[in-house]
């Protein structure tokens, strides 16, 4: 799980992170919702470890992975290989085989990054971040740039990989059917803060007929 105890961060006198609190249990997945500029980004670059609090304590996983809006696939590498990129160990390429079968893309590995859709360019970002079997996954409104169809599908693919892929999740998001769809709580950001009274617990019969719902439109 994740722990975030009166995190400070701060760029000159902006305080963006004002003694943030947040936890998250193993394998929740919790949606962050907040105005923008609010300063979602930078909580989870904290959390990626790709920049440091100013103040306070960030206990993380050791095994994390981080997907972002607009898909960093290397454009000069096939799509196989920006999935076993950084990985180690002789069964690499077919545990990156097989994350890509369950992403729907057994085929497609040897596609370049400039001959997928958006939302197999994000399939394969998916992919390259549970390769790992990391134990924390941080995505970064990973959907936003989809179309609606197309967005959908990918929230039915995050619900089978969560099945077989034991990870806490954080997804940032300004969609709030998203929200609904995919959260087992939903938290919001403002003035710095994560206010425990605005956060909302749901249940699986929530997220059921969130699903209905979108199956109606
Ligand atoms: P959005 O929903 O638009 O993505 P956000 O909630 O993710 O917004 P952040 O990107 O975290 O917002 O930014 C929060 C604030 O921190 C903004 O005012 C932004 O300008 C500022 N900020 C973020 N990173 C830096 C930086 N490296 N240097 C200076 N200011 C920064
Ligand atoms: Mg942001």
């Amino acid at each position: 799980g994740v722990v975030v105890e009166q995190v400070v961060r701060q760029f000159g006198d902006r305080v963006v992170l004002d003694h943030l609190d947040l936890t998250i249990a193993d394998e929740e997945l919790v949606i962050l919702l907040g105005p923008s500029g609010c300063g979602k980004s930078t909580l989870l670059r904290l959390l990626a470890g790709l920049d440091r609090p100013d103040g306070g304590r960030v206990e993380v996983p050791a095994r994390r992975a981080i997907v972002f809006q607009a898909d960093r696939l290397l454009p000069w590498q096939r799509v196989l290989r920006n999935v076993t990129l950084g990985l180690h160990g002789a069964d690499a390429e077919q545990r990156a085989r097989d994350v890509l079968a369950e992403v729907g893309l057994a085929g497609r590995e040897k596609a370049w990054p400039k001959e997928l859709s958006g939302g197999e360019a994000q399939r394969v970002s998916l992919a390259r971040a549970l390769v790992s079997e990391p134990e924390l996954v941080l995505l970064d409104e990973p959907f936003a740039a989809l179309d609606a169809i197309t967005r959908l599908r990918m929230h039915d693919l995050v619900r089978a990989l969560r099945t077989k892929h034991q990870a806490a999740m954080l997804l940032v998001t300004h969609d709030v059917d998203e929200a609904i769809a995919l959260a087992d709580r939903i938290v919001v950001m403002s003035n710095g803060r994560i206010g425990t009274s605005h956060e909302v617990h749901l249940t699986a019969a929530d997220r059921e007929a969130s699903v209905a719902r979108e199956e109606l439109r």
